[in-house]
């Protein structure tokens, strides 16, 4: 690579909620630029005020700060090339498009929609190119003169790229290697609309060239406007300054036919937005990862594994060491099948990995929203540790560990009741005697009495070791009973035996 600074972008249209292949995009430019000491560039491509979603910006922004991809540059931190916000760059578009008319590669055009409506009821599969712009009212068909007067009396019009006829058009992708196109598959895509906005076709080529971007990561969806980018970056005269380009290979559903799509989520049952969204014209709410429970950290990982490894068995990635390991050549050309089990997995592997401390935050959350208000820190810390190997999504944390902050309302009786006898009274009862003449409890030394009880009243393990966990959590689930206990304290353990002893009893 030369010495050229590294810049790439993630140039998203707010739209609506992103998609995960939205944000694994995001993350291989991200990662590509950490990698190469580069800067990555948000950039906002809203020059398209029909499908302009308010909050959507708001929510892109979000999302990057939620999986810790923050921007060198975007329209919120501003940077050397602001405005990053295309809407706000709306003036120097139309000089690039006035310079490509007056080379001939582009023409003005005065159809109304009215006319166009017309044509493409007529002709099918109409594409305003080669075939038809010769009966289309524009600056190619129309007298000078003709031309003149509608640009002279302001006749709303637009700009469209003159697509070359019979030439091959190539370039090389950094995922795909050699890609062509013959141009008379390719439409004259409108460059800049009758409003003076352009389009993304336009826009997206002068932004790069003006913000020095070196490396273009965008979907594969993409790829079929790669030729009318290609031919502006020609036009334009700045050929040399293109980025490499890599299409990323699609998300595919699980069973590996087709895209991944947001209707596949809600069919079966798994999100595919980073976050909520909710759409603000149909308040339809769309569930994201975020909101179900994933770590950032599991979210940003498992995306890294659609579509790229390290070429060991490695599953498990932290952003700084996929910064350090990120390969474009690693990355897969197939599509990458999405398997939500797997990404549970990740998740629940995270959360084993994560400290205690940082989980706390969650978790109060997720118990508060239960109605259990946590008012020791350390305690809820304690709690954590013992349960978090037992999460595989955050809001697990209520199910895992509600038993700690209050007692059992029932107990599965089914499996105490029926083998309950006067031994188990006994034993327990001894037991609180024993505690009573304690100041706290130790774990192993409540294990250690426990046993010792047992032997002497001529117990087995199994006969009392459940039940008591069913008197401290209701039912059989839990952490090592012992550290149970030792949390719960004293007191506690003694309440929730003699009321355990008295529903066995019953
Ligand atoms: N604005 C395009 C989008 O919404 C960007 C495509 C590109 O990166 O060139 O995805």
């Amino acid at each position: 690579m030369s010495d050229q600074q590294v810049r790439v972008r993630f140039a998203p249209s707010p739209t609506g909620g992103l998609h995960l292949g939205g944000v694994r995009t995001v993350l291989f430019n991200y990662l590509f630029a950490k990698r190469n000491n580069g800067k990555f560039i948000l950039r906002i491509e809203d020059t398209d005020q029909n499908r302009f979603v308010p909050g959507a910006e708001e929510y892109i922004t979000e999302c990057l700060k939620w999986c810790g991809l923050d921007p060198d540059e975007s329209p919120e931190k501003g940077g050397p090339f602001a405005p990053y916000r295309q809407s706000e760059r709306k003036p120097l578009y139309r000089e690039y498009a006035e310079k490509l008319v007056m080379h001939g590669h582009a023409y003005y055009a005065f159809d109304t929609p009215e006319e166009l409506e017309k044509k493409r009821s007529e002709v099918p599969n109409f594409q305003y190119g080669m075939m038809y712009r010769g009966e289309m009212r524009n600056s190619l068909s129309l007298p000078q003169h003709e031309v003149d007067a509608l640009l002279d009396a302001g006749t709303p019009h637009v700009i469209r790229i003159k697509i070359p006829e019979d030439q091959t058009i190539n370039f090389n992708d950094m995922i795909r290697g050699y890609v062509s196109f013959d141009t008379n598959t390719v439409d004259d895509k409108v460059l800049l609309k009758a409003d003076g906005m352009p389009t993304y076709h336009l826009a997206v080529v002068v932004d790069d060239f003006l913000m020095q971007i070196t490396h273009a990561f965008r979907g594969e969806e993409w790829l079929p406007s790669a030729p009318v980018h290609l031919l502006l970056w020609e036009y334009l005269g700045w050929k040399d300054k293109m980025p490499q380009w890599a299409h990323l290979p699609l998300i595919l559903k699980p069973d590996g036919h087709g895209k991944l799509s947001k209707r596949d989520g809600a069919r079966l049952g798994f999100p595919v937005y980073a976050m909520n969204w909710t759409d603000p014209k149909s308040g339809e709410l769309t569930e994201g990862f975020r909101e179900l429970g994933f770590l950032p950290e599991a979210f940003v990982n498992l995306l890294a594994m659609l579509g790229w490894n390290d070429g060991t068995d490695q599953e498990l990635f932290s952003l700084e060491e996929l910064s350090q390991k990120f390969s474009i050549e690693r990355i897969s050309k197939a599509g990458a099948k999405f398997d939500f089990e797997k990404a549970k997995w990740y998740n629940a592997e995270w959360i084993k990995r994560m400290d205690a401390d940082k989980l706390k935050d969650e978790a109060e959350v997720v118990l508060s929203a239960k109605g259990i208000d946590v008012a020791d820190d350390a305690v809820l810390v304690k709690v954590l540790d013992m349960v978090k190997e037992r999460l595989v999504l955050l809001k697990d944390i209520y199910d895992q560990s509600w038993y700690f902050f209050k007692q059992p309302e029932s107990y599965d009786l089914d499996a105490v009741k029926p083998k309950w006898n006067d031994a188990k009274t006994e034993l327990f009862d001894t037991l609180i005697a024993h505690l009573e003449q304690k100041d706290t409890i130790d774990a192993a030394e409540l294990e250690a009495d426990f046993k010792a009880l047992l032997t002497e009243k001529g117990l087995k393990p199994g006969d009392a070791m459940l039940p008591f966990r069913i008197m401290l959590v209701g039912g059989k689930f839990g952490p090592h009973v012992f550290d149970i206990a030792a949390l719960l304290g004293k007191q506690e353990v003694i309440a929730r035996i003699q009321k355990g002893v008295a529903a066995f009893t019953e």
